[in-house]
């Protein structure tokens, strides 16, 4: 079914197939932790898989639109093929990561509202944090679709919100991408433990697998847990 590899980064290899409309997105075992350096988890992939395929299809349920297809495998998901825009959007419920380090609010403090922030995607780069006026004017998005990311992703967190907290998480915050289909804006790439960062309800312990203070058994070991805890498998 795969026919050529069109993209590979540290989570994902993107396969065209022979349906035109359809890709294939391969999930990776590759972490780049905290101090730059690459490693390899066991089951990373096939965890992340699990999970977004299990998302997507109850964001679905919530009439959120997406790229979801199928699950075709342990470590394939079939989705439909976007013409992405090229911004990550953020969600923030809970102060952590940059939103401490630049606004120098407390680590934890739950925001009084969703922060929703835009990133410019940099390749290589590092991310560039941009506003709604920077998207439009460099021509990523009109300012209807922006209207459709914003009301979307509060929904999708709003939603995930729930869910996870009946899993015993808090979602600190989640990084979303989302792309065109025609005219319609769909909910593309993965959300998955690498992309919403958890900490526990019960304390404040939090699965942060990119520590690079972490050796590669521990942070399998998180993986397993949160997929455990997503499943309710005992
Ligand atoms: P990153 O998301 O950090 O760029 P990934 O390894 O997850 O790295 O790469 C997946 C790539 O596939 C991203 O560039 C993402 O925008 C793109 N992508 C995700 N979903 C789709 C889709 N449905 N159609 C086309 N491209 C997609």
């Amino acid at each position: 079914m795969k026919t050529k590899k069109i993209s590979e980064d540290n989570g994902k290899k993107i396969y065209e197939t022979e349906n035109e409309t359809q890709l294939i997105q391969v999930f990776k075992d590759d972490l780049i932790i905290k101090n730059g350096n690459k490693i390899s988890v066991p089951n990373k992939g096939a965890i992340n898989n699990a999970i977004s395929s299990y998302l997507f299809r109850i964001l679905d349920s919530y009439h959120i639109p997406n790229h979801f297809l199928k699950q075709l495998s342990n470590r394939e998901m079939l989705v439909r093929k976007l013409h992405m825009i090229p911004i990550s959007v953020f969600v923030h419920n809970i102060a952590a990561g940059r939103l401490v380090k630049f606004f120098a609010i407390h680590e934890g403090k739950e925001l009084d509202c969703p922060i929703i922030e835009y990133h410019l995607k940099g390749g290589e780069k590092e991310d560039t944090m941009v506003n709604e006026d920077h998207i439009i004017s460099f021509g990523h998005a009109s300012s209807e679709e922006l209207k459709e990311i914003h009301r979307l992703s509060s929904k999708v967190n709003a939603i995930l919100k729930e869910i996870v907290r009946r899993r015993g998480f808090r979602l600190v915050n989640l990084k979303l991408e989302y792309g065109r289909r025609d005219t319609q804006i769909l909910l593309g790439d993965e959300i998955s433990a690498d992309t919403c960062s958890l900490w526990d309800l019960q304390g404040n312990s939090k699965f942060d697998s990119r520590m690079a203070s972490k050796s590669v058994d521990q942070i399998a070991d998180e993986y397993q847990s949160i997929k455990k805890r997503f499943f309710m498998e005992s």
